[in-house]
């Protein structure tokens, strides 16, 4: 794909959507960093309606903490793999507290050390709460970059860095956002709609459908 037709499309997207937002509820970075740890492998609904009850009570890595894993349990038993993510999360928050003053730190690095925290959920956190240029490839992203051809790749890091390489600057700081939520409502996984897809001229993909 050529750059023109990238800036083209991030254009487009930009117009359909011009301040795109995580589906996930948030007020502090903290809130964000748990949030994205309880989403692996769970619907960001389904998260949004544990935290709803969590934070209210505990939004603070000392609060949370305090609850203990079996008390955290009990808010986010609905939720997928809440065993392990209960662990990691009262792990985290015990080195939020010791390690960076309860705060959230702001590198890759430091991020990843947290436990259940990985690549994924070190981009989001660096992106959506503190406005970094990176790109938190998931299920639904490198669909939409391998199919349109905007950032091919056999595996998530691949298509990551060909995104960091290939986005043009003023889109990217959203444009993780934008092809998510292309993916989730339009460039679904079975069936594309690409008879209402904003992008489909542009696109590259080989088998269109719903034209
Ligand atoms: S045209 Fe179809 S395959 Fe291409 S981005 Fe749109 S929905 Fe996806």
């Amino acid at each position: 794909m050529n750059a023109q037709k990238r800036l083209e499309i991030f254009t487009r997207l930009r117009a359909e959507n011009p301040e795109p937002r995580t589906e996930l509820y948030w007020t502090t970075p903290f809130e964000l960093l748990i949030a994205v740890l309880l989403s692996a492998q769970a619907t960001d609904v389904g998260v949004n309606k544990a935290t709803a009850k969590l934070y209210p009570v505990a939004n603070t890595p000392e609060s949370i903490l305090a609850l203990g894993v079996e008390g955290l349990k009990e808010y986010i038993k609905t939720i997928g793999l809440y065993n392990t993510k209960a662990e990691n999360v009262i792990k985290t928050c015990r080195m939020l507290i010791e390690l960076h003053d309860s705060e959230i730190p702001q590198t890759r690095e430091a991020l990843e050390a947290l436990p259940g925290v990985g690549r994924k959920t070190a981009n989001v956190v660096l992106n959506t709460a503190f406005g970094q240029p990176t790109m938190a490839v998931d299920t639904h992203i490198f669909r939409v970059s391998n199919r349109t051809r905007i950032a091919p790749g056999k595996n998530v890091l691949e298509v990551e860095h060909k995104l960091m390489r290939h986005v043009p600057k003023e889109f990217l700081v959203d444009a993780h956002h934008w092809l998510i939520l292309h993916g989730r409502y339009t460039c679904v996984a079975r069936k594309p709609r690409c008879g209402s897809c904003v992008i489909e001229d542009l696109c590259e993909y080989k088998d269109k459908v719903d034209l």
